[in-house]
């Protein structure tokens, strides 16, 4: 599974990478996902921050 966080609808709001800090980091005012697959382990925290994004910018494939 990868994270991809749309650029065009981030609000800056930090909820996802204050739930899962592995994966989802804020560069400047918007927030970045890591490259590649998640780890596994991280999995269930990626997806809980996919699900607390207020706009829907992170999408998870
Ligand atoms: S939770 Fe959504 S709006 Fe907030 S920083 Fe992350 S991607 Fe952006």
């Amino acid at each position: 599974m990868k994270a991809q966080v749309d650029p065009n609808t981030c609000i800056g709001c930090t909820q996802c990478a204050g739930i899962c800090p592995e994966v989802f980091s804020m560069d400047g005012n918007l927030a970045q996902a890591i490259p590649g697959e998640i780890p596994a382990e991280n999995a269930a925290k990626a997806a809980e921050a996919e699900q607390s994004c207020p706009v829907n910018a992170i999408s998870l494939s």
